[in-house]
């Protein structure tokens, strides 16, 4: 039998990691045991459906590189399939029309709540006969189609993750297939759609659970096979309490602006309730599909912890070749205005000519400058230490492209250092610096020439000042090596400009 999973969410807002992950558990079971992954929309219920978000679905699929095998199904595209079931159910006494009015169904709620029973449909219409039915269909009054839930009778389903099931058909409630606006109900269209696509195995969270019975019981009155069933444990926050903002928790796509990287979001959510039993804890994707099993599901929640993200994209950011990791941070560097990326993405024809992102050259933005790749892959080099996700390197490596920087010359002196001194200092340097020739402005040369003048004056009464000129920054790498990438004639600028400042 060949493995067919399908990722079914409801476009109904932000995806965010629950969801993504059950996504993931899908695309790794078919990848592994070579089937397909298929994505289908389920946007039948009109209310809830949230502008946006199936745009969303796709772009986080997209990023975290969760590829599906075939164009993706939408639910409200298919009203007329979904229709003709319901017809057929109706037709072989499977189901049937129920006219009872929101109002009467509240009442009944309120009674049975009343009473401690669970809310149940009283079944008045159930038996409705044929005449009766097409009198209230001709006064045109609204209806609903129910399935007719076997009475008496003991069902049994196994779980891959959760063992076996059984439950009483009495306890099930004679469910909405087909509601009142014509749209089918989530468990009407699932079902057929897992059929027709030939579904072997439907994946999907523990809050579905309650609804298995309902599917089991619905391809029986098919007479249809139903598909193998996995049931996930769910992701809670630290204390048991349903996961929020709170402990950190956002949509897919607001990690990917922060600044995580998709394989420590992969690592992290395959790691949401499954572990190959061992202490491993840095998985590829290769590796995820081979490891990966249904079997190793654990039954109990899973807990999410952020520090563990965290720590897991720092792993993946320190690991990842320079060349890449450039690619993905002058993005972020955009985002906050520092540079403009060349060629525009968005320009057609520039895009074309391009080829590849060591072409790419970064306008400054601040000073009219352009940088290449290489360039930038030197202030990369140096910073990548200091930064957990790639927007972090605006708070570390902002100085590079900014013109004038913004600080307190408090920051200038070293330990109860005075103004004179630093002053006195920073001409020093500048003197000194100023007699470096262009060609052989580099670290090793600037250090060879500011190395023997702090006998006189002290290593930090010298390089800490000396620093914070070009960087504004408490932190940063060695002003030997931040002077390199600025050049002679930017050093020399930034440490007048903090003469300057000091001289207010
Ligand atoms: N549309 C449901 C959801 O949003 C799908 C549940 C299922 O996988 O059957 O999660």
């Amino acid at each position: 039998m060949k493995i067919r999973v399908r990722y079914a969410p409801s476009p109904t807002g932000d995806p965010h990691i629950g969801n993504i992950r059950t996504a993931l558990f899908n695309w790794l079971f078919a990848r592994q045991n070579a089937g397909d992954f298929i994505v289908r929309i389920e946007d039948t219920d009109v209310k809830r459906a949230i502008p946006k978000s199936v745009e969303k679905i796709f772009e986080s699929l997209e990023w975290l590189g969760l590829n599906w095998d075939e164009e993706p199904c939408f639910q409200s595209k298919r009203l007329v399939l979904y229709k003709k079931y319901v017809r057929e159910l109706l037709d072989n006494d499977k189901a049937y029309y129920c006219f009872c009015t929101p109002e009467e169904l509240e009442k009944q709620k309120e009674k049975q709540k009343k009473a401690k029973q669970p809310p149940m449909y009283n079944r008045k219409c159930r038996d409705l006969i044929k005449k009766q039915i097409e009198q209230r269909i001709k006064k045109k009054i609204p209806y609903v189609v129910r399935l007719k839930v076997p009475l008496n009778e003991e069902i049994e389903f196994k779980d891959l993750i959760k063992g076996k099931i059984k439950f009483d058909s009495n306890t099930i409630d004679d469910q909405v297939l087909l509601k009142s606006d014509g749209y089918p109900t989530y468990h009407l269209a699932s079902i057929i759609d897992d059929h027709l696509m030939e579904i072997s195995h439907v994946i999907r969270g523990d809050d579905w659970l309650p609804s298995a019975p309902k599917h089991v019981l619905l391809y029986q009155a098919f007479n249809w096979q139903p598909p193998k069933f996995a049931h996930l444990p769910l992701t809670l926050g630290p204390n048991g309490e349903k996961l929020s903002k709170r402990h950190g928790a956002m949509s897919i796509l607001e990690y990917k602006d922060s600044g995580y990287l998709p394989e420590a979001l992969i690592n992290f959510m395959a790691l949401l309730g499954w572990n190959p039993d061992t202490e491993q804890e840095i998985f590829s994707k290769e590796e995820l599909i081979k490891k990966f099993s249904l079997g190793k599901i654990q039954k109990t929640n899973a807990v999410f912890n952020i520090k563990k993200l965290d720590w897991l994209n720092g792993f993946y950011l320190r690991q990842m070749n320079l060349d890449e990791l450039t690619k993905r941070i002058a993005p972020f560097l955009e985002k906050i205005n520092l540079i403009e990326i060349h060629p525009v993405k968005s320009d057609k024809v520039g895009a074309e000519k391009f080829n590849g992102v060591k072409d790419e050259k970064y306008a400054i933005k601040a000073t009219g400058e352009t940088i290449g790749f290489d360039e930038l892959k030197k202030i990369v080099f140096l910073e990548k230490e200091r930064i957990k996700r790639l927007s972090q390197v605006g708070e570390v490596a902002d100085f590079f492209f900014l013109d004038k920087l913004e600080y307190q010359t408090g920051l200038l002196a070293w330990k109860g250092q005075n103004k004179e001194n630093i002053i006195k200092n920073l001409s020093l340097a500048k003197d000194n610096l100023s007699l470096i020739n262009k060609e052989d402005w580099n670290k090793i040369k600037l250090e060879e020439i500011l190395m023997p003048l702090t006998k006189m004056t002290g290593v930090g009464d010298l390089l800490w000042p000396l620093r914070v000129s070009l960087t504004g920054k408490e932190g940063s790498p060695s002003p030997f090596e931040i002077a390199e990438i600025l050049g002679k004639e930017k050093t020399l600028k930034r440490i007048c400009q903090a003469i300057e400042k000091l001289k207010i």
